[in-house]
This record gives C-alpha cells, sequence and structure tokens, in this order.
C-alpha cells in the first residue's frame, strides 16, 4: 500500500509556508505514476505556490517492489536513488 502525508515547510527560496505531500511508502503496482516521477527524478520536486520556485525535498521512503518481490529503503533525493546496486540489502 501506497502512504502519503501532507506536511508543511518553509520555502528555501522566498521563505513562505507551504504545503508538500510526502510518500511514506510507494508500492510501484498500485501507483506506476509515482515510479515514473521517481525515473523523472520529479518525485521529491517541490513548486512552491508563491514564487514559482523548485527545489528537492531530500527524504527516506519504503519503495516497494512488487516485480522484484523487495522492500527497500530509498532516498527522494536525486543522485542518491541507485547508488546501492551491487550492494547486498539481505
Ligand atoms: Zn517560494
Amino acid at each position: 500500500m501506497s502512504q502519503k502525508r501532507t506536511i508543511e515547510l518553509t520555502c528555501p527560496m522566498c521563505g513562505k509556508p507551504a504545503h508538500f505531500t510526502l510518500w511514506d511508502s510507494v508500492n510501484n503496482v498500485l501507483n506506476p505514476e509515482l515510479e515514473e516521477q521517481l525515473l523523472k527524478n520529479t518525485f521529491a520536486l517541490f513548486s512552491c505556490p508563491h514564487c514559482g520556485g523548485q527545489n528537492y525535498v531530500a527524504y527516506d521512503f519504503l519503495y516497494h517492489d512488487m516485480q522484484k518481490g523487495v522492500d527497500d529503503i530509498s532516498s527522494a533525493f536525486p543522485g542518491r536513488k541507485g547508488q546501492g546496486e551491487g550492494e547486498c540489502f539481505a
């Protein structure tokens, strides 16, 4: 099951409060659009409604890969995803 919640954060560009939807866990079969966002690196992209600025929100979430049958802790921060390739998550 995919779980999300909305948090309030402060825009790092204009300093105004804004809301951001944060996913605690992602299921790539139930929410294929989220997997696509992950691949495009727009998953954790915050768009400020006040100034229009965009910034990445770095947080970790549980990723359920139904095809591989594994649960993995992934990072929503671009560049960190996939770093663990070749390592063993037994
Ligand atoms: Zn802003």
